[in-house]
């Protein structure tokens, strides 16, 4: 089993990547990736950046791109060894086409300013969904399911060597699981072999104000994590 297949089938998605064919199929579909693929498909899959930043504005799978003002890729650096995930763009984000750069965006930057982290140099940042939903409303199974290949495929290239999951659609996405955030924070988790930490999305501690001492603990924790991660490889390589 491939890489691929693998971090697929630990999602419950396979098989679902490709890309299918636009004139064949002929709906408004034309980037939904389903189904099992054949070489041609297979040919038509974002198999690098740029066939994936050509893909997800390109995207119609779900209902969300009719009122989208654009799409939301992510940003960061694309060989980051820190991954962080938010669950979908808001009215911000929609309009200046970049994650988390609303109010939101303003205190996860600054939280991730007290680790020594930046977006515009050491951390790459993405969301489930690639586009808005309106109103802000939670994104739905349906979405989830379409959009997350978009997500799994970042996670392929940039190789990470921690993901940080914000809130409950980020961290029941990648884990397949249905817990609470507050059952599933304070420990190492793994997503396809990457270690993932659980915290509360930035959106939700700018309303529960008590609970960002626990996401400081959750980010000193992912910092204690990154740290022995490097400590190991150095001495596997010494
Ligand atoms: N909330 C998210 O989850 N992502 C964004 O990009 C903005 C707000």
């Amino acid at each position: 089993m491939s890489r691929r297949e693998r971090i697929l089938a630990e999602m419950g998605l396979a098989p679902i990547w490709r890309l299918r064919d636009r004139e064949a199929a002929g709906s408004s579909h034309g980037n939904a990736f389903q189904g099992e693929e054949s070489g041609e498909e297979a040919a038509q899959k974002p198999s690098g950046w740029m066939e994936l930043k050509q893909a997800v504005p390109a995207c119609t799978a779900c209902g969300l791109h009719k009122s989208r003002t654009q799409t939301v890729f992510g940003v960061g650096d694309e060989k980051a060894d820190w991954l962080l995930v938010g669950e979908a763009p808001g009215a911000e984000e929609d309009r200046l086409g970049d994650p988390f750069v609303g109010q939101a965006g303003k205190l996860l930057d600054n939280m991730l300013a007290a680790i020594g982290l930046d977006r515009r140099t050491n951390v790459y940042i993405a969301n489930v969904l690639k586009c808005r939903p309106p109103g802000n409303r939670n994104p739905e199974p349906g979405e989830v399911a379409k959009c997350t290949p978009f997500l799994l495929k970042q996670i392929e290239l940039i190789q990470p060597k921690l993901i940080v999951a914000m809130g409950r659609f980020a961290a029941q996405t990648l884990l397949a699981s249905d817990a609470s955030i507050a059952s599933l924070r304070g420990r190492l988790h793994r997503y396809a072999g990457v270690p993932l930490v659980v915290t509360y999305h930035p959106a939700y501690l700018l309303r529960n104000l008590p609970d960002k001492a626990k996401a400081w603990e959750d980010l000193v924790f992912a910092r204690r994590t990154m740290q022995s991660l490097l400590d190991t490889r150095e001495s596997a390589s010494a």
